[in-house]
């Protein structure tokens, strides 16, 4: 009996893995989960253990796509993990020590050695091939209609970029990236990639997306898909880096099995700690998970008062970590979802209780204590803050990270345990945010290989306002149909 998937809001069912692929949300407005999250017996996760990245990722993945037989899932994952995709790292997410603080190991988990420097490339190097090992077996294209604050589009485009049966359009909010990430992605001559620029910020970008999205006619019409945060897929695929963390933190620092460790996430649409959550939840020993915001701290606000209170697009700060400017966490509802006993009707209501009043409150004794159960704290940083973890990092432990992952270090300070590693994700090179790095050391540093000069490129974007009706056209006129 395959893993079956139903919305967060109704016990509908969606279906198997493969049916919920190429979709974000159900059609009842809710998000796709698996009926049951699977726990995996201890011993079968320490032999998972010794495998290297591709073997773990099948491993993992086999969990939530067991629709997919294992040979196919060995080749694809086999193909998306190659070291010469990760910066020659065989090891494709390699854990450093940085130092000790306090009697706890601070360790940093490399998740940015993918093509565009960020670790949305870890999950969409995989969605490459599952789309394309779909796509080809039911003989069908598929059009992705995306929205990014800067590393899902350039990953999602690199991922698809040449392949035959998929086509991107992505939005991106004018003015609201840096120079290398706009670099990065318009420079792409591909002709299935389209970047389109709309005037405002990542939220109305996505608004766009959810009302095109929400017109099933043209959707089926025009072969729409997502990418975005909200696709299963990637969840499941990012899961697979906690495991490879743990791994190696074990042989790094002697742990035995069963020993937690504690990991802390920059966060910004809650996918990436979602998919630590999923791994907690699976039976990876993990303790603490940190969510670190930066001053969208919409979801710090959450964990310190049960209040959870959406900022609107306008309200949104634009900050020096920009990855992370989003006042609507997408994936924020699965763990709620989870949280709640999977209890959809519940849930059903808060999610019109927020369409409502902009806000629901979890601030009552049992939701709270299963708040705390789920092993999730949080904190949120800001420039200054960003800065001196900058500096810090840099002195003390001679490695240049990037805003992001100071967000992350900054947080996590607050939260070391004796003897529990705190595992930090480096979610970001810090070449891609030059200019926040020669504010906080007051020099830049080298670039990787080949992206010394991506500034100069020829870029190729189209400006397009911020209308369904526009982008409906666009896509009509620009994309082939089924
Ligand atoms: C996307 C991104 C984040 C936020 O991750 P979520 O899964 O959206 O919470 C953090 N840092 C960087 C560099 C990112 O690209």
């Amino acid at each position: 009996m395959p893993l079956k998937y139903r919305s967060t809001r109704s016990t509908q069912g969606l279906g198997s893995f493969q049916d919920i692929l190429l979709e974000g949300l159900a059609p009842d407005g809710g998000l796709a989960v698996p009926e049951q999250i699977p726990l995996v017996p201890p011993q079968t996760i320490e032999s998972w253990l010794e495998k290297g990245y591709a073997g773990l990722a099948c491993s993992v993945l086999s969990c939530f796509a067991d629709d997919i037989p294992t040979e196919d899932l060995d080749r694809l994952t086999r193909s998306a993990y190659q070291a010469e995709k990760f910066g020659g790292h065989t090891e494709i997410a390699p854990l450093r020590h940085l130092g000790e603080e306090g009697q706890t190991n601070i360790a940093l988990l490399e998740l940015s050695n993918g093509p565009t420097l960020a670790f949305k490339d870890m999950a969409m190097q995989m969605l490459g091939e599952l789309f394309e090992y779909v796509l080809s077996k039911e003989g069908s294209r598929l059009n992705i209609l995306g929205a990014t604050s800067g590393d899902t589009g350039s990953a999602a485009e690199y991922a698809m970029r040449g392949r035959s049966r998929v086509a991107v359009v992505m939005l991106s909010p004018e003015g609201r990236m840096s120079a290398f990430q706009r670099a990065q992605m318009y420079s792409l001559q591909d002709a299935n990639i389209h970047n389109l620029s709309v005037p405002g910020s990542f939220d109305d970008c996505q608004d766009l997306v959810k009302a095109v999205s929400a017109d099933l006619p043209f959707k089926q019409r025009h072969c729409i898909g997502s990418v975005n945060s909200i696709n299963w897929a990637r969840i499941a695929s990012q899961v697979v880096y906690y495991f490879a963390a743990y791994g190696q933190a074990m042989r790094l620092y002697g742990l035995r099995f069963g020993a937690p460790i504690s990991v802390s996430v920059p966060s910004g649409n809650f996918g990436n700690v979602l998919s630590g959550y999923v791994a907690k939840r699976m039976g990876l020993p993990i303790g603490r998970l940190v969510v670190a915001t930066n001053e969208n701290n919409v979801l710090d606000e959450f964990f310190k008062t049960g209040r959870y209170r959406p900022r609107s697009s306008a309200a949104t700060h634009i900050t020096s970590s920009p990855s992370m400017d989003i006042s609507k966490a997408s994936n924020f509802e699965r763990y709620v979802f989870d949280v709640l006993g999977c209890d959809a009707e519940r849930l059903a209501r808060l999610w019109e209780e927020l369409r409502a009043n902009g806000e629901f409150d979890l601030s009552d004794a049992a939701t709270q204590s299963a708040i705390a159960q789920s092993g999730l704290v949080s904190g949120a940083s800001h420039h200054a803050a960003r800065l001196e973890t900058i500096r810090d990092c840099h002195q003390r432990y001679q490695r240049v990270i990037d805003p992001h992952t100071a967000d992350g270090l900054y947080v996590a300070r607050r939260y070391l345990e004796r003897g529990v590693p705190m595992i930090c994700l480096e979610t970001a090179l810090p070449s891609k945010f030059e200019e926040t790095i020669v504010e906080a050391l007051g020099h830049g540093i080298a670039r990787p290989v080949g992206l010394e000069s991506i500034e100069s490129l020829p870029q190729r974007v189209k400006p397009i306002q911020n209308d369904v009706e526009l982008l409906k056209r666009y896509i009509a006129e620009n994309t082939p149909n089924a």
